[in-house]
C-alpha cells in the first residue's frame, strides 16, 4: 500500500507501520493526560481514557483528498483494496507494542504522572481513525472481535465513502459518519472524492447509521466562509442517518491542510456554539450538551439521553464489554452512563487567547485543563499522585 517514500514520510512524523497496510501514531491528548495536562473532550463527552487511548488506522489509504484534512497528499488515495490483507492477530499485537514503545520514554519523564503512565499501559480504548479509511480493511470484523476480548472500546470513523462496509460491521462501541458538507456540489469543493457517487454513497451511508442499535455520532468539520452554510440541509442529512450524538468541530489550520486552506477558515469556539445554537433549531429531537474549548467542539445529543434532567452521554465500558461478549442483541441505552461535566461555559478561544496573552497561563482554569469531576471513579487514580491536585 505504501511506497518507501510515503513510508519514510509517514515514520518521520512519528506514525509506526504495522505490517503492510496499518499504523499507529500517539495522539497528542494521550501525552496531556500522562502529563496531568488533562484529557481530550471525548473523556469530558464519553468518559474515555485518554492516557489509556490508542489512536490507529488499518488502512491508510483513502477515496477522499479532503481540503481540511491534516494529512499530506502524499498518503496512498484510492477507491478499491487491492493490497494484501493483514492478519487481524498481527495487527492487533504490533499496534499495541508499538503503542507501548512509542510512549515508553514518559517512564523517566519529571513531567510525566506517575498514576498516568502506569495506567496507560492498559490501553483501554482505540480510536480507528488516524488516517485513511480504517472501515475498508477486510477482516475488519474479527479485529474489531478482538480489541473487546481484551476489554478495548472501539471507536471508528468513516468519511461516510462505504456504505456496505458500514451495513456490514458488526457492532462497535461508537460508530462516526463524517457529513463534511451540506450539498452536494459543496462536498465535491471540500473533500474532493474519488467516487463519481460520492453524494449517493454518504446518503446511503447514513442510511445504514440509522439503523445500527449501537452507539452513533456524525461529525460536522466546519470551515468558515466554505461549508458554514445552509444549516437546514446539514439538519435534513443528519435526520437521514439520525445519529445518538452529534459533534460540530472547528477546521483546525495545521499540517499540508496549510497549503490548501486560510487561517481565516478556522472559526474561533464562539463561532462553533453560534452554528450549534442556529443549527439546534432545525433538530427539535436534539439538545446541545456540552463543549471542549481547546478542541473547538460542541456536542449534542438525543433528548432521551437526559434521563430525569440528568445527561447519560457517558459510556459504561465495562457493560459494553459484558453485551458484546453475550453475543445477544443490544442497544445504546444498556451502556450509558452519567455525563459528570454538561453545559456551554459562555467563554470562547477569545477569553483562553486573552488570559494566555496576560500571562496568566499558570493559573489556567479548571475549563481549559478539562479535569473531569474528581469525584468520578473514573478519575480516582489521578488521586495517587498528590502534586496533581496541587497544581490545579
Ligand atoms: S479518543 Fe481520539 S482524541 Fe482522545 S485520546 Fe483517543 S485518539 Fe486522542
Amino acid at each position: 500500500m505504501l511506497t518507501p517514500a510515503a513510508r519514510a514520510e509517514l515514520e518521520k512524523q512519528q506514525y509506526r507501520i504495522i505490517g503492510s497496510h496499518s499504523a499507529v501514531k500517539t495522539c497528542g491528548w494521550t501525552k496531556n493526560m500522562i502529563n496531568g495536562q488533562g484529557g481530550c473532550y471525548k473523556l469530558k463527552f464519553y468518559g474515555i481514557m485518554s492516557n489509556q487511548c490508542m489512536q490507529m488506522t488499518t488502512s491508510i489509504s483513502c477515496a477522499n483528498r479532503c481540503t481540511f484534512c491534516w494529512r499530506g497528499y502524499k498518503a496512498p488515495v484510492s477507491k478499491d483494496w487491492k493490497w494484501d490483507v493483514d492478519d487481524p492477530e498481527l495487527i492487533f499485537k504490533e499496534s499495541l507494542c508499538a503503542h507501548h514503545k512509542l510512549l515508553v520514554g514518559f517512564g523517566g519523564s519529571e513531567k510525566a504522572n506517575k498514576a498516568a503512565y502506569q495506567k496507560s499501559k492498559e490501553v483501554r480504548h482505540v480510536a480507528l481513525s488516524l488516517t485513511g479509511e480504517p472501515i475498508t480493511y477486510p477482516r475488519m470484523n474479527e479485529l474489531v472481535e478482538m480489541f473487546h476480548q481484551n476489554k478495548v472500546s472501539t471507536f471508528l470513523v468513516t468519511n461516510s465513502q462505504y456504505p456496505e462496509h458500514i451495513k456490514n460491521l458488526k457492532p462497535i462501541t461508537q460508530l462516526y459518519c463524517s457529513v463534511d458538507a451540506p450539498t452536494k456540489e459543496l462536498l465535491k469543493e471540500v473533500d474532493v472524492p474519488l467516487f463519481p457517487d460520492f453524494w449517493e454513497r454518504m446518503i446511503q451511508s447514513l442510511e445504514y447509521l440509522s439503523r445500527k442499535k449501537q452507539r452513533t455520532c456524525i461529525r460536522l468539520t466546519v470551515i468558515k466562509g466554505i461549508n458554514d452554510v445552509l444549516l437546514d440541509k446539514y439538519a435534513e442529512l443528519i435526520m437521514k442517518g439520525f445519529p445518538d450524538f452529534i459533534e460540530v468541530k472547528s477546521y483546525m489550520h495545521v499540517g499540508p491542510s496549510q497549503q490548501r486552506l486560510k487561517r481565516e477558515n478556522m472559526p474561533l469556539h464562539e463561532e462553533i456554539v453560534e452554528f450549534c445554537k442556529d443549527l439546534v433549531i432545525h433538530l427539535p429531537e436534539y439538545e446541545i450538551v456540552s463543549e471542549h474549548l481547546p478542541s473547538r467542539v460542541v456536542m449534542l445529543a438525543k433528548k432521551k439521553f437526559k434521563k430525569n434532567g440528568v445527561w447519560h452521554t457517558w459510556i459504561d465500558f465495562e457493560k459494553f464489554h459484558e453485551l458484546a461478549a453475550s453475543g445477544k442483541e443490544f442497544t445504546t441505552d444498556d451502556y450509558l452512563k452519567k455525563t459528570p461535566q454538561v453545559g456551554l461555559s459562555g467563554k470562547g478561544t477569545v477569553d483562553k487567547r486573552k488570559s494566555e496573552v496576560k500571562g496568566e497561563q499558570e493559573v489556567k482554569t479548571k475549563e481549559e485543563n478539562i479535569f473531569v469531576d474528581e469525584k468520578t471513579d473514573e478519575m480516582e487514580f489521578y488521586g495517587e499522585a498528590e502534586e496533581l491536585v496541587q497544581i490545579r
